[in-house]
């Protein structure tokens, strides 16, 4: 009998934590002749753009965007806030908590992290005395990640309003929900956070090149305090545009929106309440498979409370090098991609090749992910990694059962 050369032919699945699958709705919106960018349909579009995105984010307030990725809202939010020498907090639970305070550090301010580590969450006792020792109020900004993406930790954005309001502490709370945001329940406005950034290719669905910052009356009235915010990063005319180039700085980003547009009318229509809870059923499956899967062997979670794990991604680990050998196993067999480990450990150092992790984040149904979870059953038993048993009945029963 002729054998296959693999069993790849057929869609692929790119089950990695950003870029996430792009809906064929949001390529198709996007697969269309270059529109006039000074009057008509895209012009029309944008007050309608703005207002879903709030909606997506539970904001009455601002929204800025910027055609860039989610580092280029990082220094966006950063620069509307900070002057050289202004002082950060960074509670860090992962690489892009560090990365933030790196990118507040490079634009000159004083960050003081708290690093808890790469598998717990956010301690807010110790955030409390932080801020308790800063008498003089020196502390301008709280950055906080809520899914950080490198270790799959989502910290709890709306206990960290509630430690500073009791220290009486100023500072603003700045969140970033590049990898939560339509995946994982966040309130703007309900938990009180200032400003709050987010990137369009993770639960936002559309391919990578826009991002935002969301921004409440108190971080606005911080942005008017500051001496100088550069012409390009300034919210300002982009969050309080009265001519369409100022929405963007310049040229618009004209197929992401297009592409936006039909991903936010993808969200409403579901409702985000609904969104957030497919997440929660489809992220609830793989833990319940990877569990079972940890029960033998060195197959292991990396966050072992399920209170602090994400619905968006979840990371994971195997002993080195076979978390790499099952990415390349599912890649070229299965034409399933997997997540590299991300900040786990330094690339180079041997043990880099024993992590890995899921993307389950925006267009991902429960077909998909009993797929990727299949998939990795068969790598799992094609490489004789050593595991536990009963990981898709586990998980068929949770997609069962909600
Ligand atoms: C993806 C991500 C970023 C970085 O976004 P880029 O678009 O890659 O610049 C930052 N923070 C978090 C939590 C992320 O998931």
């Amino acid at each position: 009998m002729t054998q296959p050369t693999s069993l790849a032919q057929g869609r692929s699945y790119l089950a990695i934590p950003g870029p996430s699958v792009m809906p064929d709705a949001v390529l198709r919106a996007m697969h269309r002749a270059a529109p006039n960018i000074y009057a008509g349909e895209l012009v029309e579009m944008m007050p309608g753009i703005t207002a879903d995105l709030k909606r997506v984010a539970r904001t009455k307030h601002h929204v800025a965007m910027y055609t860039g990725n989610g580092h280029a809202a990082w220094e966006a939010s950063l620069s509307n806030i900070l002057s050289p020498g202004d002082k950060v907090l960074v509670p860090a639970t992962g690489r892009f908590g560090i990365g933030w305070g790196q990118t507040a550090a490079a634009l000159g301010a004083d960050v003081e992290t708290i690093d808890f580590g790469k598998q717990s969450p956010m301690d807010m006792d110790r955030i409390a005395q932080a801020l308790a020792a800063d008498k003089n109020h020196a502390i301008k900004a709280v950055l906080a990640v809520h899914v950080d993406t490198s270790t799959s930790i989502r910290n709890d954005i709306k206990s960290l309003r509630e430690v500073l309001d009791a220290a009486g502490h100023p500072a603003l709370l700045m969140a970033d929900c590049i990898a939560s945001l339509g995946c994982d329940r966040f309130e703007m406005d309900a938990w009180g956070v200032d400003v709050m950034v987010t990137g369009c290719q993770k639960g936002l669905m559309v391919p990578p090149g826009m991002s935002f910052v969301f921004f409440n009356d108190r971080a606005e009235e911080a942005r008017a305090k500051m001496e100088r915010v550069s012409w390009y990063w300034d919210w300002t005319p982009r969050a309080h545009a009265t001519e369409f180039f100022q929405y963007h700085g310049g040229t618009a980003p004209t197929h992401h929106l297009y592409g936006l547009r039909t991903a936010l009318d993808m969200i409403h229509e579901e409702g985000i309440e609904q969104v957030w809870a497919r997440h929660s059923v489809l992220a609830r499956a793989i833990w319940a498979a990877c569990e079972a899967w940890s029960t033998a062997g060195t197959f292991g979670m990396n966050v072992a409370d399920p209170a602090h794990r994400s619905n968006a991604v979840t990371s994971l680990r195997l002993q080195s090098p076979q978390a790499t050998e099952l990415r390349d196993w599912v890649e070229k067999e299965l034409g399933l991609t997997l997540g590299i480990g991300l900040g786990m450990a330094e690339p180079g150092d041997p043990s880099w090749h024993g992590f890995f992790r899921l993307g389950h984040m925006g267009h991902v149904n429960g077909q998909m992910v009993m797929g990727m979870l299949g998939g990795i059953e068969s790598g799992l038993r094609a490489l004789k990694i050593d595991h536990g048993t009963g990981a898709l009945d586990a998980a068929a029963q949770v997609i069962a059962t909600g």
